[in-house]
């Protein structure tokens, strides 16, 4: 599949967005003409450009405003045609974007448009290029590709055809199963978007909240397989007006984008497959590694200068120490297959933070290298010769995802490197099975330009799944949470975008993000914790009151669960219990008790925690109600 981007999808300059379009790997461009209108470069030196960077420039976009006018502005319409003919040459760029008339057609009539697209295409023919004729979703009298269609079909011009779009298709309910009747030299060029499904006028709704094939609501492979089917085999090219894209860095929208266009080629490829079998087409579709989802995690990593602070907290949930790393200040915390690295390396000044997170994956090689092939940037970590080596990439908040050999008794190969651990005090029963049990869900900020990005790269690299996401009050702001998950829960990993504010307040911390355990016991864990000394998260008396009113809770478990600072939640499908500690540096621990099916994270109790930390987070920790 040949993959292309229109340069509206990016900031920077021409030259920059043609940059960052070569380093991802695009095989071409459409330029937008605003993009070159601005541009201090000659058209051929823009030529030369994309020669040096191996880009084919693909189409010239957009002509708007052609068709069903009158005599005189047909006229006027040619010589502007004729004009940006004359450029294309120049560019070298043999197609042209000409989309349906929004602002001064007055002839509904569709011969008499054909026939003005035929002139159009004789004009063409003199210039050696093609009109590639698009139905804009808002279009005057042509707002449906197969309409657009029907007037090509009537203009009979070698040198028209059409472009189809799939924003214009989708947002307006076409069925695209009608792509497979056009004939494949009809179809000039294809444009890709996917979109948020929005209650919102068209023509809003496709120049701001257009996304990546994957980061919205459209079926982009059916239409991708009914494009294949039709026998097209021409340029696939994104074309993406969003805000946000319009004001990153070029280079990381670039490769966000690339990600998405391979996984929905590998997608496309695997429901054809599924669909019609082994058949033929001219459009051939290269595959990935196929990798199943992660079964569970492998460890947390938090790095820090001053390991203390949080080797004293998991101390106090009940981990053991499990030794030192032979050759770096590394340590390991342990509490059944629970693993807790904390990394003093190169983290001079930093404050405690997740840095990195483990996968059990069954093929670590093969999961690596799809997640390379998907562009994410690989991880190189220095290690001795008689160490494991670790195949990690980084996720686009610059987290790094190991993905590790898994177990079948859950024990990791790497843990060799540590020790010895420390023997169990006097009086701590070690026959005992420890109360954490496993990492039940990790929990991400993304900063909020880059949250589209995050999921679909959690979702295309590592096959999680996104659940529906929730919106949750604090007093920062909402605060947006998306869960990506493995089908059977093994692997749940929250994405929260942080409230701008925190972001914005001089000196302020950056937005915690905390690691959540599981524990089979959740009233003895926090009992062995308060004997610990631990400093728990204090939860308002208000909240408690609400609880009862709630659910009928017996008097007797509601007042352990307010002695305790436990937090509960209730659905059809079981119980949830969970306390917080309290947050050091940038990191703070959660420990979970799930009863019954209860699949949720206590959404209901968030906004509690929130506003705790909030007030924590200010010094003014409200004491504790008694
Ligand atoms: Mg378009
Ligand atoms: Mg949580």
């Amino acid at each position: 599949m040949r993959t292309s981007i229109a340069t509206v999808c990016l900031s920077g300059t021409l030259e920059e967005k043609m940059r960052a379009c070569a380093d991802a790997g695009f095989d071409g461009i459409e330029i937008f003409e605003p993009d070159l209108l601005v541009s201090p470069s000659s058209p051929e030196q823009i030529r030369a450009l994309a020669d040096t960077l191996g880009l084919t420039l693909d189409l010239y976009q957009p002509f708007r405003d052609f068709e069903g006018v009158e005599g005189p502005q047909l006229e006027a319409n040619l010589d502007r045609a004729r004009a940006k003919f004359e450029l294309m040459n120049r560019l070298g760029i043999g197609t042209m974007l000409l989309c349906s008339n929004v602002g001064t057609a007055t002839i509904d009539d569709d011969a008499a448009v054909a026939e003005q697209l035929r002139r159009l295409g004789e004009l063409a023919a003199g210039y050696g290029v093609r009109v590639a004729y698009e139905a804009l979703a808002w279009g005057r009298y042509v707002s449906d590709f197969e309409h657009a269609q029907r007037i090509v079909d009537l203009a009979d011009h070698p040198q028209i055809g059409t472009c189809l779009d799939s924003f214009h298709i989708l947002s307006r309910g076409w069925d695209p199963a009608a792509i497979e009747k056009i004939p494949a030299e009809k179809i000039f060029f294809v444009q890709l978007a996917d979109a948020p499904q929005l209650s919102l006028d068209v023509l809003s709704w496709s120049r701001h909240y257009r996304v990546f094939p994957g980061e919205g609501a459209f079926d982009l492979v059916r239409f991708m397989a009914h494009l294949v089917r039709s026998g097209y085999d021409g340029p696939v090219s994104l074309e993406i007006f969003n805000d946000v894209f319009r004001q990153t860095a070029e280079d990381r929208t670039a490769v966000d984008a690339m990600r998405s266009l391979i996984w929905l080629e590998e997608r496309t490829a695997s429901y054809l497959a599924r669909h019609d079998g082994a058949a033929g087409y001219p459009m051939s579709l290269a595959t990935l590694p196929g990798v199943a989802e992660p079964t569970g995690f492998n460890f947390a990593e938090v790095k820090a200068e001053n390991a203390e602070t949080v080797s004293a907290l998991l101390h106090q949930l009940g981990f053991t120490f499990a030794g030192r790393h032979r050759t770096k200040p590394v340590q390991l915390w342990t509490s059944g297959a629970a693993r807790v690295i904390i990394n003093g390396q190169q983290a001079g000044g930093m404050e405690p933070g997740i840095s990195a997170l483990g996968l059990d994956v069954q093929n670590p090689q093969a999961a690596a290298s799809r997640a390379v092939q998907l562009r994410a940037r690989p991880v190189s970590r220095r290690s001795q010769a008689d160490e494991q080596v670790l195949q990690a990439v980084f996720a686009p908040d610059s987290t790094e995802i190991f993905l590790c050999e898994a177990t079948a008794d859950g024990t990791a190969a790497w843990a060799d490197e540590f020790g010895p651990a420390v023997p169990a005090e006097p009086g701590e029963s070690s026959a005992a099975p420890p109360l954490i049990s496993s990492i039940d869900h990790i929990n991400l900020s993304q900063p909020w330009q880059h949250f589209d990005e995050a999921v679909l790269f959690y979702e295309s690299t590592l096959s999680l799944t996104p659940i529906a996401s929730q919106e949750v009050p604090s007093p920062m702001g909402l605060v947006r949470s998306q869960v990506m998950r493995s089908a059977d829960g093994g692997v749940r990993l929250a994405l929260n975008i942080a409230p701008l504010i925190v972001e914005s307040e001089p000196g302020g911390a950056e937005y915690p993000q905390h690691v959540a355990f599981t524990s089979t016991d959740l009233v003895a864990t926090a009992r062995l914790a308060v004997e610990r000394g631990l400093r728990f998260l204090p939860v308002p008396a208000n909240y408690y009151e609400d609880l009862a009113a709630r659910f009928r809770l017996d008097p007797g478990f509601l007042a352990e669960l307010q002695d305790l600072n436990l937090l509960y939640d209730r659905d059809g499908d079981g119980e949830f219990l969970h306390f917080y500690t309290g947050t050091v540096g940038n990191v703070f621990f959660e420990v979970v008790e799930r009863r019954g099916g209860y699949e949720g994270y206590g959404a209901p109790n968030a906004p509690v925690r929130l506003a705790s930390q909030y007030l924590a987070s200010r010094g003014e920790a409200k004491p504790k109600a008694g």
